[in-house]
This record gives C-alpha cells, sequence and structure tokens, in this order.
C-alpha cells in the first residue's frame, strides 16, 4: 500500500550531461529504493539556471536526462517522474524556505564556498550569481514539498540534507507544524567517484574537461579510452588506500557496476597490475554505456508524452505540503479564487 510506505525524493541537476558518477552514486539507489519507497525523482531544471547556461542547452539536457533516467531503470509504474519546473509550487516553496534562513548559513555551505571561489574575480561579489548562494534553500523546498524521509545522494550533497532537517525542525517549532526530518541515503560504494584526470576531486558533469569524466552518452569506445588513459600512482600494486586515490576510484567503478564490494574486487585485482585493472574496468563501463544506451534511444523521442502523468501527481502532493506551510506562516489563501 502505498500509504503505508516511506517516501523518497531525490534529483539532478540539467547543467550537462550525466556522468557515471552521477549513476552511481545516485541513480543507482533511486533504481534500488523504488520498489520499497514511495518514490518522487525529478530533473533539477531550475537548478540548473544557476550557473549561466544557453536556454538550448538546457532544453537539450533536460530532455536526455529523462530519457536517462528511463534507461536506466526508473520505472514509471514505480516512480513518479518530473521536471521541477512544471511543478509550480517549487519557485513558491522556495521563497518561503529562503525567508526563513539566514546569509551566515547559506555562505557557510561547502558547495557554496567551492564553486563561488572558483569564479570568484577581483570585482568579487559581482560575478556570483545569487543562485548559486540560493541553492539549497530551492533543495530544501525539493524535499519539504514532498514531506519525504529519504534522499538517495552522493555525499557532496550531505550538507543540504543535513540543513534540510535544520530548517524543516525550525519551521515545525515556529508555526507548529509536523514536517519530517529527512534523513540522506548515501551508497556505501560510489558516494564519492573521483575525477580520471585529477582523483583527488570529484567527478562533476560541470568539469570543462571533458576527459575527466565518464559521460552515459559518450561512446562506449570513447570511454573504454578514457578509463585506460586515467591518472594512477606508479606503484603498480593494487590495494585500497587514501595514498592511492585513482586505483581505489578504479576499484570502486568496478565495485558498483559488478555489485560487488570493495573488498571484493581488491581481492579480484590484487596480484594484477594497472594495465589488467584498467582494461577490466574499462570492459565493464563499455558494457554498461551499451546497454543504457541501446534503451535511451527508446525513450528519448516519448519525454514529452511521458513527463505530464509525473507533473501531476508530484503537484497535487506539493500543493499540499505548500498550503501546509502558508498557513502556518499566516498566508491562509483557501477559497479567495
Ligand atoms: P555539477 O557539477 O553541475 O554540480 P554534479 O555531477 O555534481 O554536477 P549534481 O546534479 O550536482 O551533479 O548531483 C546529482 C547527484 O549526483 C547528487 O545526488 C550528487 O550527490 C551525485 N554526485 C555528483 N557527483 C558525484 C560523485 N563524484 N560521486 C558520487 N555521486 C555524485
Ligand atoms: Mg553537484
Amino acid at each position: 500500500m502505498e500509504q503505508n510506505k516511506k517516501r523518497l525524493i531525490s534529483g539532478i541537476t540539467s547543467t550537462g550531461k550525466l556522468t557515471l558518477a552521477n549513476y552511481i552514486g545516485a541513480i543507482k539507489n533511486m533504481v534500488q529504493l523504488q520498489d520499497k519507497y514511495e518514490s518522487y525523482i525529478f530533473i533539477a531544471d531550475l537548478h540548473a539556471l544557476t550557473l549561466p547556461i544557453e536556454p538550448k542547452v538546457l532544453e537539450e539536457n533536460r530532455k536526455n536526462i529523462f530519457a536517462l533516467y528511463l534507461a536506466c531503470g526508473i520505472d514509471l509504474n514505480k516512480t513518479t517522474l518530473f521536471f521541477q519546473s512544471d511543478v509550480m509550487a517549487h519557485g513558491l516553496m522556495n521563497w518561503l524556505v529562503l525567508t526563513s534562513t539566514t546569509i551566515g548559513e547559506l555562505s557557510r555551505m561547502t558547495q557554496f564556498k567551492d564553486k563561488s571561489q572558483k569564479i570568484k574575480s577581483p570585482n568579487g561579489m559581482d560575478t556570483i550569481p545569487s543562485g548559486l548562494l540560493m541553492y539549497p534553500t530551492l533543495m530544501v523546498a525539493d524535499i519539504l514539498l514532498y514531506n519525504a524521509d529519504i534522499i538517495p545522494v552522493g555525499i557532496d550533497q550531505k550538507q543540504h540534507v543535513e540543513l534540510t532537517r535544520n530548517i524543516a525542525q525550525r519551521l515545525n517549532n515556529k508555526y507548529k507544524l509536523d514536517f519530517k526530518l529527512p534523513e540522506p541515503f548515501i551508497p556505501k560504494v560510489g558516494a564519492k567517484i573521483m575525477s580520471l584526470v585529477d582523483p583527488t576531486k570529484k567527478m562533476s558533469k560541470s568539469d570543462q574537461n571533458e576527459k575527466a569524466s565518464i559521460y552515459l552518452l559518450d561512446d562506449p569506445e570513447v570511454a573504454y579510452k578514457k578509463i585506460l588513459k586515467a591518472v594512477t600512482d606508479s606503484e603498480n600494486k593494487i590495494y585500497i588506500s587514501e595514498d592511492k586515490p585513482g586505483i581505489t576510484n578504479l576499484l570502486t567503478i568496478y565495485s558498483a557496476l559488478k555489485n560487488i564490494s570493495l573488498e571484493e574486487s581488491e581481492k579480484l585485482f590484487n596480484d594484477k597490475n594497472y594495465g589488467e585493472l584498467k582494461i577490466a574496468v574499462a570492459e565493464v563501463v563499455k558494457e554498461f554505456l551499451i546497454d543504457i544506451q541501446n534503451k535511451y534511444k527508446i525513450y528519448y523521442d516519448q519525454v514529452f508524452k511521458l513527463k505530464d502523468k509525473g507533473a501531476k501527481k508530484a503537484s497535487e502532493v506539493a500543493n499540499k505540503q505548500l498550503t501546509k506551510l502558508m498557513k502556518g506562516m499566516g498566508l491562509n489563501n483557501e477559497s479567495k479564487f
């Protein structure tokens, strides 16, 4: 019975081409958890406006992320899949949340510090879009609108889920409400997949260097070669260690795609050399990409036919939570229209 199931929400920002890290860190768990939870999954296209983006690029990203979710195993009979911008409540909820936060707590977010540092110029604040600072409040809004219990994300988003818990608690205390305090669901293997060219940095779809990431829509042969060229160390001994981020990253990718533990992978490869490990990882990545890309082709042309059902259901759920908070805050608009 859906009513008795706990709720799950998660989204991916349509800022670029989805990476293998987005799959391993987030989508894989969304797929695994959709049987157990009442699931809401979205394409965070409002979040994609945080940094400048060309309209044509955004349009294409939105469409291919929707199709990729389906290709990776999101099942429309189990999951409510929608575009964030189709559900109007997100924008208004964001404002209600935003007015319940301080600039101090938002500017302490690690993601804001990292991303704003990269685009800071001698003019300082003038090059930092406000959306970068406000990004977490929209994410808090996304979660509270579905009164979710669990948020499958990579480790980089843990802090934003913690902020959501704090704000939910704050709203509950101030307005006598009952928002749930959500928990992040972070995978045991693959919570932080690293860049292939600098394994001390996380793999990100917004990384300018295309060699740093495996994109889910990469030509499988190109992806194969990227793995063979992945930066490692020169010891040529395979074991898991913080001092060996490149090798640990390859073992992690292998484990996640093979559904085995990191220790099992370590055992499999500990008498092998780096070349052998890279070929084995490149093979599983290539096979994985061929499989999802075949399914992707089928879904791509159906996106606009499939999207409204999820948006409608999501809007119903979201409007209920929004109304609850509005009433609590003294914005009771019932029967005014
Ligand atoms: P951007 O560079 O635009 O921030 P991103 O690759 O970080 O892109 P997001 O849309 O911010 O992608 O995040 C989507 C999901 O993928 C989130 O759950 C996030 O935690 C997860 N994720 C992102 N990068 C990694 C990574 N390197 N390893 C594991 N999970 C990741
Ligand atoms: Mg990110």
